[in-house]
């Protein structure tokens, strides 16, 4: 096993760290002589992703293990429709590797640059569909515990673990191989669109409930969204052609939007009008790709992120008061507030546990001070029961997060079971999930 020094930040850099020591095993037994090692000397222990958690949910500064050691796809069960991957792959590893087999996931959240145990950990989504949430579509699991025992967890065996550890925020043990259900490679459609804020806000439950995989971005300071309608089709795909792909993902979310982001940055009495720009000038579009192609694209401009998940039936009255708020501040934001939704699902600290749920993100660029935008606005997602998502900007605390999730304190004494030394713990599990 590697063992070397260097330091370790996020994607957005708010957290930066330089953990004493580094280790990269590339076994479960290795990473459970290491885990047994670091409990008895109480030492601490961390195994993050890509750092793509805009929170210092990741952050090491005792063991850092990395998850290079623990990579690849192991295979594909046709018989039971599931893929075997081990813990520190890469969502777009395994995504083209499932596209290679035939198979494809269900549902994917924006982007694939993540580890699948660093997006599941926090309950990563993307919208609409039986499942939204990487983690609903979790089969089973082995993970190492804090006392250095190797479990093997599905429905089956070590169910009570394999339910709460789907979504284990890190607190609970290392995982170090994930399967997840698949489904016969399909082909999704895309028609995105512009449209009103009025149009589309009035016809969300029904666009929502109509179309497989629905979203839109709102721009403040206007009048514009721009809709998302991704459905299953029968017809042979019609991917985008680079060129046309390339200007519009650039306009939403990188080079040109990240030179307009910089004017705005610099002339901030700009960015009612630039996002005039940005809402126009994206226009209708219709192509189809293999699953994953279409639910994530390359996100080059850096920004931070809060993300709430609201019950789904005050979805649209939450992003309302947050709009009236912006509209009301003087502030100006140069980032679309992006909209989704999930069906419930079942496990402890998904943040669609037990509701069905609407998803309102809220963004500003990498260098914005963003303390007073998404204050003001959690001030009202908690109003609505908003539940944080783990890996993005809150500032919420045990306390007030317990009431939250009807089965907190069976994670609670899962985490006391499983890793009773606190050999995972970090400064914010402590804040969220307390000592
Ligand atoms: C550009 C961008 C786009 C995003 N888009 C979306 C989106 O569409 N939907 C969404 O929901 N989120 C989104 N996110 C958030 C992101 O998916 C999550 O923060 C995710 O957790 C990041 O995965 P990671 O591999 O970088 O993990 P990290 O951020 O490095 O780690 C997250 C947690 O996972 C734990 N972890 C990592 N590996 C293991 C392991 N082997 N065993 C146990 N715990 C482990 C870490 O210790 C930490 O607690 C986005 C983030 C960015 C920066």
């Amino acid at each position: 096993m590697a063992v070397e020094m260097t330091n370790w930040n996020n994607w957005c850099g708010l957290t930066q760290v330089t953990p004493n020591e580094i280790t990269t095993p590339t076994s479960a037994s290795e990473l459970a002589e290491a885990i047994a090692q670091a409990a008895s000397s109480g030492r601490r222990m961390k195994m993050p992703g890509t750092g793509h958690s805009f929170t210092s949910i990741a952050a090491s500064d005792d063991i850092l293990v990395r998850s290079q050691g623990l990579q690849g796809v192991i295979g594909v069960d046709p018989d039971n429709l599931t893929v075997t991957a081990r813990a520190g792959t890469r969502l777009k590893d395994l995504n083209s590797g499932l596209e290679r087999l035939g198979y494809s996931l269900h549902n994917m959240g924006d982007i694939a640059e993540q580890t699948i145990a660093g997006a599941t950990s926090t309950g990563t989504h993307g919208t609409g569909g039986v499942a939204a949430g990487l983690s609903a579509q979790i089969a089973g699991l082995e993970i190492v515990t804090g006392t250095g025992e190797i479990l093997q967890c599905d429905a089956t065996q070590n169910a009570d673990v394999f339910d709460i550890a789907r979504v284990g925020l890190g607190a609970l043990g290392i995982l170090t191989s994930l399967t997840f259900k698949v489904e016969p490679l399909f082909t999704l459609q895309a028609h995105e669109q512009p449209m009103s804020w009025d149009e589309v806000t009035q016809n969300f439950d029904q666009y929502a409930d109509e179309n497989n995989h629905f979203e839109f971005y709102y721009w403040p300071h206007t009048n514009s969204c721009q809709a998302k309608f991704n459905n299953r089709t029968l017809d042979a795909p019609e991917p985008l052609s680079k060129v046309r792909s390339k200007i519009d993902d650039d306009l939403l979310s990188n080079n040109l939007f990240g030179a307009l982001v910089k004017v705005g940055s610099l002339a901030p009495r700009s960015i009612p009008a630039i996002n005039r720009i940005c809402g126009k000038a994206l226009s209708e579009r219709t192509y189809s790709d293999v699953p994953w192609k279409v639910f994530t694209s390359p996100r080059l401009v850096r920004f931070r992120e809060m993300e709430y998940a609201v019950p789904r039936e005050v979805g649209i009255e939450a992003l309302t008061e947050a709009k009236k708020l912006i509209d009301r501040s003087g502030w100006r934001i140069g980032f679309p507030i992006e909209v989704r939704h999930a069906p419930a699902d079942d496990i402890p600290l998904s943040s669609a546990a037990g509701r069905d749920t609407v998803y309102l993100a809220f963004h500003v660029p990498m260098d914005t001070d963003h303390r007073e935008y998404f204050g003001g606005v959690e001030a009202i997602m908690r109003d609505y029961d908003g539940r944080p998502h783990w890996g993005k900007l809150h500032t919420r605390t045990a306390a007030d997060l317990a009431p939250a999730y009807p089965r907190w304190d069976d994670f609670l004494a899962m985490r006391e079971r499983l890793d009773p030394q606190r050999v995972f713990t970090n400064d914010y599990l402590e804040t969220v999930l307390g000592q």
